[in-house]
């Protein structure tokens, strides 16, 4: 099935439900009026010469328009080129030009940023880039031109189209370091959403409040499509993150799930007007992306009332979710694994340098397989031949262990494990317990360069709102209490974390700042 046929099902069945909400436009849509749009839209990229297999960019924070083209470019069959909201002049010209783009959609301005002003700059430089369409003020322009084409000449072009065929390329967060763009099929995005909403038990009445970035897989998969596949409506609290938008957006919509990375809950959670909503609406949703501190996790459920809230595990590469927690889990395992593996997919754990399957309980490299593995990275056989190997295995870059009932720990990431004097040492497991600290909202953890240990420990801390912490405090809450030798030897307090637009945080710069700052 292709995204399209999939949409069409579902307009059959839900026609008058509401399909999509976007708050800070004032835009509300059923179902119907989704596969309308979709369809003028769409019709609007045949008459402007978009043929199967063109790629598309859309550069926009989340907006309406950011799901009708997705949506729109899935059934003429183009290849949409998902840009960074964060994005700059250099950026968007490597994105733009590494794609070969031909038609790009974007945003006149996101925050205080022209994107206008920036296309003009670099759009001299790129010769396959035609046409430049910019929301809202030619939205008009395509729906317009879309009327000139007959619904037989939009039937014709989806009849051509197959499953597998690639339909998006998809950035990676740049956690640690530069975006990879993942190219992905129909087959790929579509199975991963319905298999996410399966997972969430959704249905027509569920309304999904989903902060993350369309620009992402946790957005556009996990988040769009995981609610067209279900007949579920998608509800967008506004551009870009803000805790207070998604608490107003949860109590005002009735959302009964809410999707975001562990530093987003924790905004929210830490947020001075917290107890003024009412969040009891809330049933499930989706915490991923990163480790979800326990700590975290017992608040979203207690204090946020999602009982049923699962964690996924993911990568843009897989498309994403290829574990995830389930609401009849223990609670230990609910709280403390990302879960067990999805439908389909497989996994196994092997030994990074040699690539020998580990036994069951021992930290190797995660490796998974299965219909969600992405077609390649676009552009670049040798990165892909890097990570997938011959068997279609691919290779995460993350340590994991899995245990005797099948549930998968994620240890933390290859790059971040820190050695110090000849011990591993797993940043996770002290971030967790630094988040037992009262008065600590976030920990992270890194290592730095040393002279006799190989590397030594540091421990990035943010105190909660209006709250402070000493080194010595902290130092005095590890000791006896964790070994000595994972007593972090440096530490900081800190307002804020270097981070992706995904709201990731990115080690690599911390390690970067550490190192200067160390001298
Ligand atoms: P880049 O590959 O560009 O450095 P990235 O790996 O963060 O960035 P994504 O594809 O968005 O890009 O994220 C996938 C990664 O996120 C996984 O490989 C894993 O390290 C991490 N991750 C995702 N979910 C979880 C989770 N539940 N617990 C721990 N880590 C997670
Ligand atoms: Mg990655």
């Amino acid at each position: 099935e292709t995204i399209g046929e999939n949409l069409r099902r579902t307009v059959a069945r839900f026609s008058a439900r509401e399909a999509l909400v976007a708050r800070a436009q004032g835009v509300r849509m059923t179902y119907a009026e989704l596969w309308e749009e979709t369809t003028r839209v769409a019709r609007g990229l045949v008459a402007f010469g978009v043929s199967r297999g063109d790629r598309v960019g859309l550069w926009s924070p989340n907006r309406h328009e950011w799901v009708v083209l997705q949506y729109a470019a899935a059934r003429v069959g183009a290849i949409l080129v998902n840009i960074n909201p964060a994005y700059r002049t250099a950026e968007l010209e490597y994105a733009l030009r590494r794609a070969g783009v031909s038609v790009l959609f974007a945003a006149r301005r996101f925050r205080a940023t022209s994107y206008a002003d920036m296309i003009a700059e670099v759009r001299p430089r790129l010769p396959e880039l035609r046409l430049v369409m910019i929301l809202d003020d030619d939205w008009k322009m395509i729906v317009d031109a879309g009327g000139h084409v007959s619904d037989d000449a939009l039937a014709e072009r989806e009849a051509e189209l197959s499953f597998d065929d690639p339909i998006n390329i998809q950035y990676t967060s740049g956690t640690t370091g530069f975006p990879k763009g993942a190219t992905l099929s129909h087959h790929n995005v579509l199975n991963n959403g319905f298999f996410v909403g399966e997972a969430l038990g959704y249905g027509p009445d569920d309304r999904v409040c989903i902060p993350v970035p369309f620009y992402h897989c946790f957005g556009m998969v996990m988040g769009n499509l995981a609610c067209t596949s279900h007949g579920a409506t998608m509800v967008i609290p506004g551009e870009a993150f803000d805790p207070l938008a998604v608490l107003e957006t949860v109590e005002a919509e009735k959302c009964t799930s809410l999707y975001g990375v562990p530093t987003m809950f924790i905004a929210e959670l830490d947020h001075p007007r917290f107890l003024d909503f009412d969040l009891r609406s809330l049933r499930t949703g989706i915490m991923a992306g990163s480790p979800c501190p326990v700590e975290v996790m017992r608040r979203v459920v207690s204090q946020m009332h999602m009982r049923e809230v699962t964690i996924c595990y993911g990568m843009t590469e897989t498309s994403p979710v290829s574990t995830q927690t389930a609401k009849d889990d223990p609670e230990d395992k609910r709280v403390g694994t990302v879960g067990r593996v999805h439908p389909h997919v497989e996994v196994k754990i092997v030994d990074p340098q040699t690539g020998v399957v580990l036994p069951r309980g021992l930290p190797g490299e995660l490796c998974t397989r299965g219909y969600g593995v992405m077609l390649g990275y676009w552009g670049d056989e040798a990165a892909t031949r890097a990570s997938i190997d011959a068997g279609r295995w691919m290779h995460t870059g993350d340590l994991a262990t899995i245990d005797a009932e099948g549930y998968v720990n994620i240890v933390g990431r290859i790059k971040d494990m820190i050695i110090r004097g000849g011990e591993n040492v797993y940043p996770r497991e002290i971030e967790e317990y630094l988040h037992l600290h009262p008065r600590v909202s976030e920990a992270q953890v890194i290592g730095v360069p040393s002279a006799k240990y190989g590397e030594e420990i540091m421990a990035w801390v943010r105190p909660k709102p209006g709250e402070a912490v000493t080194e010595a405090e902290l130092v005095a809450f590890c000791k006896g209490k964790i070994a000595t030798f994972k007593i972090p030897r440096y530490w900081k307090v800190v307002d804020e974390f270097p981070m992706t637009v995904t709201g990731k945080v990115q080690k690599y710069r911390m390690r970067e700042i550490a190192v200067n700052e160390l001298g």
